[in-house]
């Protein structure tokens, strides 16, 4: 019998190993080993309950627009356990001279699609104002070569639209620096959106009117999607679920504190070597572990391959969730929280209000926010130890939102290079990465590296993945 060997257990590797499962036809039947570094699966997907909290240590959403993650929950049984953000207090904050403004209602990513909310807001300039709305005017740039997202904020929208809106919204979601984030490789509706509408409003607004046009009669009633969607009991349980399904499955197994060290080719398949000595054989690998873990791993194989995956950046973050007692919090909480400008020079990147932006996350009494710390900007605060980096935060919110009150729950969770960077020219580096993969047949990668940073495009590019493994193992 064929064996694929998955190398890491993220969501990646996971859901690479069930779609195997799910695609495999009659006279496919092979042998799944997964195998993952550390004691328990999930990779950056954490969840920890304790005191009537819920505490998501890594993610704790997904993007709907992004259809693929909310599509395995739903092929996994977990239809049920899809929970909404509370659409009634969707409001997103950024901290600006010291005090936090509502980011104007319409702004969708950076994109101003009301004239109203944006010309009455208080966190932009009327220079600013005026600035953003000309975007409506400025012609297409007609280079095809790829851009910072920086660059391309500044000349669409202006620089205050990037400094107080662009920047802070991207640092919250990608812990990047816009001056070296590819807007191509981080925004390719955006770049698709300039060059197909001559403008990003003009675009927006038309895909406004051709989703209210597609919206069947009918939906009204339905369970309206919302931007966010996470699960009722935390995001482990999807793993908790792969991990049940993947063992239940026939010549499936899953190896935990298996660390791999090296993939090397023989016999026309592949020897898996792990760190404690041991080897296993292979016909097929795939590496859903991170870019740099992949380059370390085929450097005996292909050190051309190896040092092109060393070289794609990650960053290190940290979140910080933090309780308090409702009857503690004069500040009004009426959002799902707020972003930080790099220019406020302050420690924090972002807070999430968790427990209004979702039901389920704390007692009736209490409030649980989480605070983001490192990323490009602030890299040495991860290195802090607990107790500092709780100290940090609450100064912090003491200083933005006047919380000066004992927390009564505090927990941190350190990521360290766990945010790949998609730089200028990103694109072309993971063509170059793929086409050196394709040369060692039945080698195979996945992950967050290289087609979108989320949740759902590791599972999406996994499913991809999958087929091409199963056609190279079965043909078809
Ligand atoms: C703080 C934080 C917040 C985030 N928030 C969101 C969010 O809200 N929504 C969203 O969509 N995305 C979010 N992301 C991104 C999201 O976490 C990733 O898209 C996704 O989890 C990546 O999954 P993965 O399987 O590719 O990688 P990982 O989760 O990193 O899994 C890789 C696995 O490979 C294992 N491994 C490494 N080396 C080896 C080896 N040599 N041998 C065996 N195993 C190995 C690792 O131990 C790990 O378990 C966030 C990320 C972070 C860090």
């Amino acid at each position: 019998m064929k064996r694929l060997v998955v190398i890491g257990g993220g969501i990646a590797g996971l859901s690479l190993a069930y779609s195997i499962r799910e695609h495999q036809k009659p006279g496919q039947e092979c042998e799944v080993v997964l195998l993952e570094a550390k004691a328990r699966i999930g990779g950056n997907i954490r969840t920890e309950k304790t005191g009537g909290f819920l505490i998501e240590g890594g993610p704790d959403c997904f993007l709907s627009e992004k259809p693929w993650a909310m599509e395995l929950c739903k092929r996994i049984g977990l239809e049920a356990e899809l929970l909404m953000t509370n659409e009634a207090r969707r409001k997103t904050f950024v901290l600006s001279r010291g005090r936090l403004h509502e980011l104007p209602e319409g702004v969708i990513l950076m994109v101003p699609t009301k004239l109203i909310p944006l010309a009455t807001s208080s966190l932009i300039s009327i220079p600013g104002k005026i600035r953003m709305a000309l975007e409506f005017f400025i012609p297409a740039r007609k280079e095809k070569t790829d851009e910072s997202l920086g660059s391309f904020v500044r000349r669409r929208l202006g620089a205050e639209a990037l400094e107080k809106i662009a920047e802070p919204l991207v640092a919250g979601v990608h812990a990047g620096d816009p001056e070296t984030m590819s807007v191509r490789a981080s925004f390719p509706k955006f770049v698709q959106m300039e060059q197909e509408h001559g403008s990003l409003i003009r675009g927006m607004l038309k895909r406004m009117a051709l989703g209210r046009k597609t919206h069947k009669p009918g939906e009204a009633g339905r369970k309206r999607v919302t931007m966010f969607v996470t699960l009722r009991n935390g995001l482990s349980t999807m793993i908790d679920e792969l991990g049940k399904r993947l063992l239940n499955a026939p010549n499936t197994h899953i190896r935990t504190d298996a660390a791999v060290a090296a993939v090397v080719p023989r016999d026309n398949g592949y020897e898996v070597q792990f760190e404690n000595g041991s080897t296993l054989a292979a016909d097929a690998v795939a590496i859903a572990a991170p870019a740099y873990a992949a380059g370390a791993l085929l450097e005996k194989m292909d050190l051309h391959l190896s040092a092109r995956l060393l070289n794609i950046p990650y960053v290190s973050t940290a979140t910080v969730s933090i309780a308090f007692k409702k009857k503690d919090i004069k500040h009004p909480l009426n959002g799902f929280g707020f972003v930080v400008p790099k220019v406020e020079g302050r420690r924090i990147m972002a807070a999430t209000w968790t427990s209004v932006k979702f039901d389920y996350r704390a007692p009736d009494d209490s409030v649980l926010m989480r605070c983001f710390v490192g990323g490009a900007k602030n890299a040495e605060l991860v290195l802090l130890n607990d107790g500092d980096m709780i100290a940090m935060v609450r100064q912090e919110l003491k200083e933005i939102m006047g919380i000066d009150a004992e927390p009564v729950l505090a927990r941190v969770f350190r990521w360290m290079n766990s945010m790949p960077q998609y730089t200028i020219g990103h694109e072309e580096r993971i063509e170059a990465i793929e086409e050196a993969v394709e040369r060692h047949p039945g080698l195979f990668i996945t992950g967050s590296a290289y087609h979108g940073i989320g949740i759902s495009d590791s599972v999406r590019w996994s499913e991809v993945v999958a087929k091409k493994a199963l056609h190279y193992m079965f043909g078809g």
